[in-house]
Order: structure tokens, then sequence, then C-alpha cells
């Protein structure tokens, strides 16, 4: 660090946080500003006491000499920032805390983009001092802002998984929020059928309504994820949701088994959310019931593990054949207790998976005629068995199955998800 670099930054009309930053990494425990003003008045002392330095007197403006007689020349904008961290950053910061004004948040971060003229003079200044101890104009500006808008605001800057990025143009002036998900865990019963899990858009129009969907934009009217949303939004004044539970159950099938999920929503303004009144509202519908409402931290964690964790599941079928039922061949059933079962990806979902032969167990098995035709199964498996094709054997594809032990074709079916286990039980 040489004297003679301040000196020829001083050419230029240039403020104190623009000097300062030159030198951030020398003491510590000062702003820019502060170590900028000391430098600045140093070379004011050499001034006073004789020396010659060929400056601009601008940057001298309102320092009382008391040796030299200066003309008081008054400054010009700071040739670096243009005036930013003595002006614009206090307007940019208010303006910031106006757009958060009605919004619910405890934490924040500030990312900005200079602008391409505050960093090709940088650049400049950076060639006439060297950045062996300089920060990055980008830096100041973050932290700067960051400060003015903690006081502004009340809340705290934070840089691991803050509620709202605020992220500024100095290109632009422009401020955009970055506002994090609200996620919520809980646990979901569905009492009805015919609803798939997560809103279906309509793969021919994009959602945007066609012939075919009969202008909804989706193949479903309602679905577990709107029913949950739609109080969710209100109360978290959000823009929509991400739905993400821990396996499905197919349209047709009721659960009766509480299924964990994670819902994501999409910018709340709203943060501290009454979760028990939720859950009332909700289960009003009549067609999906929660519990444990909880409000996560780090969702994307808990959502990872939703998706990885492996639960048995007990499954009710009530299942119709195609002929009466011939009772002899009923015990062959119990074969299937404990035995392996390898499943070719189904027909009715091969199209958008990959066509391969899983092995899967079933654990337990009981049944109960409850018509000539019809039969009502119990069935324990692990995770992944397609139950269905169990039953019906998806013309050979799943070996053994139902249909083949008794000789009988499956007429129609209806599924229930009884218990969705966890690892203890
Ligand atoms: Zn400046
Ligand atoms: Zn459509």
């Amino acid at each position: 660090m040489k004297l003679d670099n301040f000196v020829e930054l001083l050419k230029m009309p240039i403020c104190d946080s623009c000097l300062g930053r030159n030198i951030a990494d020398i003491l510590s425990g000062y702003t820019n500003e502060e170590r900028g003003k000391a430098v600045r008045m140093y070379v004011a002392f050499l001034l006073d006491s004789g020396e010659k330095l060929d400056v601009d007197l601008a940057n001298f403006h309102g320092i009382k000499f008391r040796n030299i007689k200066l003309q008081d020349v008054k400054p010009e904008k700071c040739k670096v920032c243009k005036k930013f961290f003595r002006e614009k950053v206090n307007g940019l910061a208010k303006a910031v805390a106006k757009k958060l004004r009605d919004m619910e948040f405890d934490t924040f971060l500030v990312g900005s983009i200079p602008s391409n003229e505050m960093l090709k003079n940088e650049e400049t200044m950076n060639e006439i001092f060297g950045i062996e101890f300089s920060e990055p104009i980008k830096s100041e500006i973050n932290r700067e802002l960051g400060k003015r808008i903690e006081k502004l605001t009340r809340r705290k800057f934070n840089l691991r998984s803050p509620d709202v990025t605020i992220l500024v143009d100095l290109n632009t002036d422009s401020v955009k929020l970055q506002v994090k998900s609200l996620c919520i865990h809980g646990e979901y019963q569905k009492l009805v059928r015919g609803i798939p899990q997560t809103k279906w858009v309509c793969s021919n129009c994009q959602g945007k309504g066609c012939i075919k969907c009969k202008g909804e934009g989706k193949l479903y009217k309602t679905s577990i994820q709107e029913i949950i949303e739609k109080t969710l939004i209100k109360a978290a004044k959000s823009r929509g949701s991400s739905f993400h539970g821990a396996g499905r159950e197919d349209v047709d099938a009721m659960n009766f088994g509480w299924r964990q999920f994670v819902i994501e929503m999409e910018r709340p303004k709203k943060r501290k959310v009454d979760v028990r009144k939720i859950e009332r509202m909700i289960n009003k519908s009549g067609k999906v019931k929660v519990r444990k409402l909880r409000i996560v931290k780090d969702g994307n964690e808990l959502i990872r593990k939703l998706k990885t964790d492996r639960h048995d599941k007990t499954y009710r079928l009530e299942i119709e054949f195609e002929k009466d039922i011939d009772r002899r061949l009923l015990k062959n059933l119990k074969s299937l207790a404990g035995s392996e079962i390898l499943q070719k990806t189904p027909t009715r979902v091969v199209h958008r998976r990959a066509n391969k032969t899983r092995k899967r167990y079933v654990k337990k098995i009981s049944y109960k005629i409850v018509g000539k035709s019809k039969l009502v199964l119990t069935v324990r498996t692990d995770a992944g068995l397609y139950v269905k094709e169990l039953v019906t054997g998806d013309e050979g594809r799943t070996q053994p199955n139902v249909s083949e032990l008794i000789s009988n074709k499956v007429k129609s079916l209806k599924l229930d998800v009884i218990k969705i286990h966890s690892s203890k039980d």
C-alpha cells in the first residue's frame, strides 16, 4: 500500500466509502467510509503541512485548513459510485422496506447487481490502487443496503436460508423479491374415490382450457392438493402450492391410513398461520382429512425423506369375479403370504414408467366371501407393490396372482388403503 496511490485516487472526485474500500482488508471493526475518511484526513494533514500534492481540491471540501489557503470547491459526484453510498443507498433501502411492508418474514438477504458503469469505474480504481486489500463494490452495496433494511424493518440479515431474498439491479433500479416457500408437513386420509392426489393439468392444453378438458384446464375437478391448498392460500396469502406426498394412492382408491405429505406454499405473505384452525377448515371438506399439520423449516430435506422412506401398506380390496368363486381353490391364496411377487411394470403405467421387473412381497393376506362371486381381501405388502395387478395378474405380468390362483377372472375391484405402517409396526 503506497501513499502515492491514494494521492492518485484523490485526483478524481471520490467518496469516503469508495476510497476506503481499497483498504477494506486492513484494520478491523471500521466501515469503509471510516477508513476513507481517515485517509482523506491524513492527506489533508500533508497538504496543510506544505506538501505539494496534485489532487482534486473538491475532495477536501469542508475540511478546515490552518496553514494553507485552499479555494473551497464544491465536491462533484463520486467518480466510482456516483453518490450511491452517500445518498442513493438510503432511498433504495426505503423503497425495499416499502415493498416488504405487508410481508411477514424474520430474515432476509440482499443480492445486488452493480450497474455496468460502477463496475467499469471500479476497474479503473483497481488499476490505480491494486486489489491486494480491496473489497468488491458489490459486497459493500449488499452490506450497506442490508444494514439499512435491518434498521427500517427490524428484521435480521441472514445468509443461510433467509425468508426473503432481495434482488437489486442497479442498471435498471429494479427490486425483486424471492420469497421462500412456507412448508407445511402433515398427514392425510382420502375419504372419497375419484380424485387424484395432485392437480392433474390437462396435457392437451397445459392448463389453458380446451375441448378435451371441457375448458377446465385439468382432468379432475379437484384433488387432495387443491382441497388442502385452498385454505392455506387464504391463510398464507400465497400464490399457489407444490404438493409432495409420501407415495400416492390410485385416483379410484380411498385411503384410511395416514399418508405423510409436505405442501409448499409459494410466495407467502404470511408465515405465522394457525395450523389447528386450518386443519379444522380442511376437514370440513368431507373429502380429505388432515392431522398433525406443522410448519417446517427445512422443507426440502423432509421432502427428500418422504420420497425415499419405504412403508408397508395394508389394503382392502372388494373384488367381483366373472364366475362364482370356487371355495376349494380359496386356500391357494394363503400361499401368497410370505411369498415373492414378480411384477413387470403394469400395462396401465408402462407408458410413463420404465418397463422392468420388480420383486416385492406379500406379508399377510386374509379373505372373506361376501357374495357368490364377491370377495373381500385384506393384504399387507411392502412398499411399491402394485396391488391391483396382484389381484388381476395384469395378463400374466404379475406372478403369482390372485386371479390365476383361484382360476377366476376379475370383473371389477374397489381398493382402499387401510393402513400405512410405520417402521415400528
Ligand atoms: Zn463512491
Ligand atoms: Zn385441456
